[in-house]
Order: structure tokens, then C-alpha cells, then sequence
């Protein structure tokens, strides 16, 4: 078994480099494929599966509401938005919620929100500053303001008007700001998960915050990969303290369903005015059922607790089975959101993980990736490291 970028139908446009198994039912943190082979769960359909599959409320949730009402419009009042969105801004201290299906959608109303932000103070070419090794999409906006020149190349000319600074390097972010009137903006990652696994520190966090309000910026974080409970509090932010202006989030949100959102906080939430912003199928009743019940079911079943514990005793378990292997440099991140880096392309190791039962992804080239279901069980969590560890001393 290899990842194979050869087309898997004449039909489907040939985008992916897929591994040659389809996968056909689940439960729980378990995946069944065609054949009948059975998978441990340790991608969650790249941090989406929050609650794992063929979850035993969600699923009868969804098809009351399959039965009611799919999609009405937003040319109406739509209550499973006002549910929603009230109970993301409880959780998260900003006040108004836009609602899109994806997340590059949901940073493209951020962008948006910061150019808006711009122009109503009299900034004709509002600036936004970015990081080295960001992933925010690929539509072309979220795609110029991602810092991976690999997946740019070939779209350009890209959007202008993103400033681009390494990570957690505050001497930097300063000397590249210094005296610009045109910043209205930092967009970030907490922990940058297609980059490699990559951590902002607190005291950067801090200091950006700090920034931020000194010179009337907005601070925008990209919560879509580990914001809705991953690495232990609903949004990895709140670990340092602070509050951002705006923020995104999709993935995990509707555990499986495309869901998406923008969150914003009083220096934004009325900066889109009506015309300003929209999309057909955002917050369509499924969709914010979908929500609902996935962050319902997360605070009665204690998922935070669960990410923050589970997660502690796998990224554990795994320094413990790497300490001083050959090719290993560091295990890192936080709850649920692992990296493993090898000091070499590691992409190889996505295959043999497949053969023998695991599912999980390689990022950045030589990171291996964890994002399992937050349901993963501390046994599942030992069986992760039982099939990874043998292939990763071997590799
Ligand atoms: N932002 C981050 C941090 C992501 O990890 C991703 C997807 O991996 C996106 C944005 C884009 O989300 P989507 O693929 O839903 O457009």
C-alpha cells in the first residue's frame, strides 16, 4: 500500500494524494473500510470527528432534524443560528457569530472584517500581518495569507496587503510594524497545525495582545484546527489569558458536518452591515443542529476534561516510546493535537500506520499528526502508541 497521486476516477478532479482504501461506516473512535478492515481512529477526519462516529445522540439529533427542516434560507430568521451562536459567545467572551459551511470561508469573513475595519477609519489599503507557516485555506485570499510558498505556487498573483513575520519572534513583529499606519490586523494560529504542530508561546500571546490594543489592531486567531475543546479548553487561546477582536472556527464544530463561523468581539461584531457578507448554505438549520448538539454533548460528557487528560497521558506515553530513538527530534502540542517530528520526510510512515490499523497524517513533510475523536479512551490512546511506536523505531 502506497499514498498514490495517480487518479483514483476519471471523474473526480485529481487533487489529493490518497491512500488506496475507502473508508464505510464507524463507531466511536473505530473505522471500518470496504473490505472490512478495521482502523483506529488517530485523524478524525483531520480534527473534525469531535465526537467520533455514529455518535449515539448525535446521530438521532440529526435525522429529527433531517425530518424537519434541512435548509431554509437566510432571507429568514433561522433560531438554530440565534442557539448557537449565543452558546459559542458564552464560551468563547466575544458577542455576535457569523455562520459559513468551511473554514477557509470563515477567515475569509475575517479578512474581510479586518479590510472593513480599515476603511471605516480612513485606511485605503489596510494591511494584515501573517506568519511563516501559516495555513489558512486555499481560496486565494486565505491561500496569500498562508505561508507555505509550496501550495502558492501556481495561483498567483496573490491578494496584497499581508505582512509576513516568523513565529513567536515579538523584536520582529515590532520591526516590521514599526511606524506602518496601514496595520489593521494580526492573523494567527495558536498552535499552527498544518505548519508542523507549532505552539505560540503565552508570553507572545500576551504581547501580541498588548500590541494590539496599543496601536487599535484587531487580534484575529484562526481557532479552525484547534479551537472546540482540542487541546483541553474550548479555544486553545484561552490557555494565555486573553480575549481575541475576532476569531474562526469550522472543523470540529459540527463533529462531521460543515459548519463553520466567524466569532466577534465588540471592536468588530458591527463592522459587516447588512449586504456586506453572506453565503447561501451558511447556518442552515442541519448545520447549526449539528453545532449545537456537538457542543452540548462535549459539556455533558466532560470533552474538555477528556482532550486536556487523554491528551496529557498520549503525548506521555509517546516522549516515553521515542525518548532517545534514532530520527525522532521532538514530541510536541497540546490535549488532543500531537506532533511527532522526524528528522526526515515521514510521509512513509502514513502508509505502514494504514497496513497496520492506524489512521493518522503526516504535515509539514516530517511531522506526524494525532487529531483523534476528544471521546479517544486512555486504552485507546496506549493503542496508538502500540502500533506507532514498532514503525517508527523500524522506520
Ligand atoms: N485554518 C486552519 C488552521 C486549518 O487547519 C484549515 C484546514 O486545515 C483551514 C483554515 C481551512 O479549512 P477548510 O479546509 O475547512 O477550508
Amino acid at each position: 500500500m502506497s499514498a498514490t497521486t495517480e487518479p483514483t476516477s476519471p471523474h473526480v478532479m485529481n487533487t489529493y494524494g490518497r491512500l488506496p482504501i475507502a473508508l464505510s461506516h464507524g463507531q466511536g473512535c473505530r473505522v471500518w473500510d470496504t473490505q472490512g478492515k478495521a482502523y483506529l481512529d488517530g485523524l478524525g477526519g483531520i480534527a473534525v470527528n469531535t465526537l467520533g462516529h455514529n455518535h449515539p445522540e448525535l446521530v438521532p439529533a440529526l435525522q429529527d432534524q433531517l425530518a424537519k427542516l434541512i435548509h431554509s434560507s437566510n432571507y429568514y430568521h433561522v433560531p438554530g443560528q440565534e442557539a448557537l451562536a449565543a452558546k459559542l459567545v458564552e464560551l468563547s467572551g466575544m458577542t455576535n457569530a457569523f455562520f459559513c459551511c468551511t473554514g477557509l470561508e470563515a477567515n475569509e469573513a475575517a479578512l474581510k472584517l479586518a479590510r472593513k475595519f480599515g476603511h471605516d477609519k480612513g485606511i485605503e489599503k489596510p494591511q494584515i500581518v501573517v506568519y511563516e507557516h501559516a495555513f489558512h485555506g486555499r481560496s486565494i485570499a486565505t491561500l496569500s495569507a498562508t505561508g507555505n510558498p509550496k501550495i502558492q505556487a501556481g495561483f498567483g498573483p496573490l491578494v496584497e496587503g499581508f505582512i509576513r513575520v516568523p513565529l513567536n519572534d515579538m523584536a520582529a513583529l515590532q520591526s516590521a510594524t514599526e511606524g506602518n499606519p496601514n496595520v489593521v490586523a494580526v492573523l494567527f494560529e495558536t498552535i499552527q497545525g498544518e505548519g508542523g504542530i507549532h505552539p505560540m508561546r503565552a508570553d507572545y500571546l500576551q504581547a501580541v495582545r498588548a500590541l494590539c490594543d496599543a496601536n487599535d489592531w484587531l487580534m484575529m486567531i484562526d481557532e479552525i484546527q484547534t479551537g472546540i475543546g482540542r487541546t483541553g479548553k474550548w479555544f486553545a487561546h484561552q490557555w494565555a489569558g486573553i480575549v481575541p477582536d475576532v476569531m474562526s472556527l469550522a472543523k470540529g464544530l459540527g463533529s462531521g458536518m460543515p459548519v463553520g463561523a466567524v466569532l466577534a468581539g465588540p471592536r468588530a461584531a458591527e463592522l459587516f452591515k447588512p449586504g456586506n457578507h453572506g453565503t447561501t448554505f451558511g447556518g442552515n438549520p442541519l448545520a447549526m443542529r449539528a453545532g449545537t448538539e456537538t457542543l452540548r454533548i462535549m459539556e455533558k460528557d466532560a470533552l474538555l476534561k477528556n482532550a486536556a487528560d487523554v491528551g496529557a497521558h498520549l503525548k506521555s506515553a509517546l516522549q516515553a516510546a521515542f525518548e532517545g530513538v534514532a530520527g525522532v527530534k521532538e514530541v510536541r502540542g497540546q490535549g488532543l493535537m500531537l506532533g511527532i517530528e522526524l528528522d526526515r520526510p515521514a510521509g512513509a510512515i502514513l502508509t505502514r500506520a494504514c497496513e497496520a490499523g492506524l489512521l493518522l497524517s503526516v504535515t509539514a513533510d516530517s511531522v506526524i499528526r494525532l487529531v483523534p475523536p476528544l471521546i479517544l479512551t486512555t486504552a485507546e490512546a496506549d493503542e496508538i502508541v502500540a502500533i506507532l511506536a514498532p514503525i517508527v523505531k523500524a522506520f
